[in-house]
């Protein structure tokens, strides 16, 4: 058994076959879900793990309040997002932004940003209910979060910010402007096309930066490097066993393959939350601001291709197996990840999105790309570290919808409609384990909640919580 993930034993989709969401069960299972969500503990602010992640999801969920009555009404959701994202305003009101302020899904970035989209969507909601100074006070509680948001881009830009991915980094930053761009009412604040260019021009220059320093050999001690195991305990040993001296053969030239090179916490990592997979993915929506660093453009492009080089297989040998190792480099897991974390479920995420940028001839190869990669989310994303986004199966669900947006092929509705339904079966209530934070966005039951909501929304109105902005 594996130690990850169950066994697929699934019916795949037969062609021909219709598939369609099952409203009413959905709607049955979504009011269940949400009982257990609106107990959430609200001590901790952050959008990971704490009360502005719960703020987030029923907002989410509020968006297809039509389709998700009798289960849910606007009033109900929007009151507790209110109470959510007040407890984490709260919540940081005396802890200082220079320590990850800037952080979407960890920070104080996560708790504006989400902050001002339920004060923007109370307010329309109040207005429509003929309480106009109430949602007077909305609107200025909003822009007095989107100022503080935007306050940030300073710190995101300068040396203070060391991070270029999502999770804690200048690209989750990123992502949130263009979430507040995308869904704030017409006539709210924005973060302004100069900030958000300052932070883009950030990320070009410490790519370059880690590129170059790589490219120059001087800096690096020797021309061959290896770690053993390959694996998260590698080690730089030295012996004949396992080290340099019984490698001599061996190569792996310590140039840099990418003109971009990001490192997290020293460690090059590839995937979606800490790695090139999710800074990539967020320059490819802010094109106009690539396009305003001369090389950029083409920087961004072929890192995108470098991406491409690493694809492997289940063992992680390279081959076009539609797997991604945890790190850059030569690095070789023995068993590929499949999250959106790390692995696969990330990087269906960045080739839709290449597809969609790069047009349909040049972005052919990506699309290609990213069907093989959910391949293997479809083999091994019925993962049992619980409903979340991060490293659960909310996550895997979500690669497997944006595939069907990016394909109309139904195959894929067929796949997240059965991996959804996997979460509601003994084999997973029984044999998942229960995560730190059980009703958490991106480790728990918040993240099905809004996977609930949007499959009653509508397949193609899915979009993976504080990730994906166009929906
Ligand atoms: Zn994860």
């Amino acid at each position: 058994m594996p130690a990850r993930y169950f066994r697929n034993r699934l019916p795949d989709y037969v062609p021909g076959t219709p598939v369609a969401v099952d409203v009413p069960h959905t709607l049955q299972t979504f009011s269940a879900v949400l009982r257990e969500v609106l107990g959430a503990s609200s001590r901790k602010p952050s959008v990971y793990t704490g009360a502005v992640g719960v703020a987030y999801a029923l907002w989410h969920c509020a968006r297809h309040v039509q389709q998700l009555a009798p289960a849910a009404t606007e009033a109900d959701l929007l009151g507790s997002a209110e109470r959510y994202a007040r407890a984490a305003l709260e919540g940081i009101a005396s802890q200082p932004p220079d320590h990850y302020g800037w952080s979407l899904l960890a920070g104080h970035a996560g708790v504006y940003a989400t902050a001002a989209l339920v004060f923007d969507a109370a307010a329309a909601a109040a207005e429509r209910h003929g309480r106009g100074s109430a949602a007077e006070g909305l609107r200025v509680e909003r822009e007095q979060c989107v100022q503080h948001y935007a306050a940030l881009s300073s710190l995101a830009a300068s040396s203070a910010c060391q991070e270029d991915e999502v999770l804690y980094g200048r690209s989750g930053y990123l992502l949130g402007c263009l979430l507040l761009d995308r869904h704030l009412s017409a006539g709210s604040l924005r973060v302004t096309g100069d900030a958000m260019q300052m932070v883009v021009q950030a990320v070009i220059a410490s790519g370059r930066r880690l590129a170059g320093r790589l490219r120059d050999r001087s800096t690096f001690p020797t021309p061959l490097f290896y770690m053993w195991p390959p694996g998260p305990d590698a080690s730089p040993y030295l012996g004949a066993a396992h080290g340099l001296m019984g490698r001599r053969q061996a190569a792996a030239a310590p140039g840099c393959p990418s003109p971009l090179w990001f490192q997290w916490h020293g460690k090059p990592y590839l995937g979606a939350a800490h790695g090139m997979t999710g800074i990539l993915f967020a320059l490819l929506q802010l094109p106009e601001a690539v396009a305003a660093i001369p090389g950029a453009q083409a920087d961004v492009e072929a890192a995108l291709r470098y991406v491409l080089t690493l694809e492997c297989d289940a063992e992680g040998l390279p081959g076009q197996g539609g797997h991604y190792p945890t790190q850059m480099g030569p690095w070789r897991d023995r068993e590929p990840l499949v999250h959106w974390c790390h692995g696969a479920t990330g990087a269906v995420f960045l080739f839709c999105q290449a597809a969609a940028s790069l047009g349909p001839q040049a972005g052919a190869p990506y699309l290609a790309a990213a069907q093989r990669a959910g391949q293997s989310v479809w083999e091994r994303g019925l993962l049992k570290k619980g409903p979340g986004c991060c490293h659960g199966v909310s996550g895997s669900v979500y690669a497997l919808l944006r595939l069907h947006k990016a394909t109309g092929d139904a195959r894929w509705l067929h796949r997240a409609l059965q991996f959804a339904a996997f979460m509601e079966g003994r084999e997973f209530i029984e044999g998942a384990r229960t995560p730190d934070h059980p009703l958490s966005l991106f480790e728990g039951g918040a993240a099905r909640l809004c996977l609930l909501a949007d499959l009653a929304g509508g397949p193609q109105s899915a979009a993976f919580p504080m990730f994906e902005v166009e929906f």
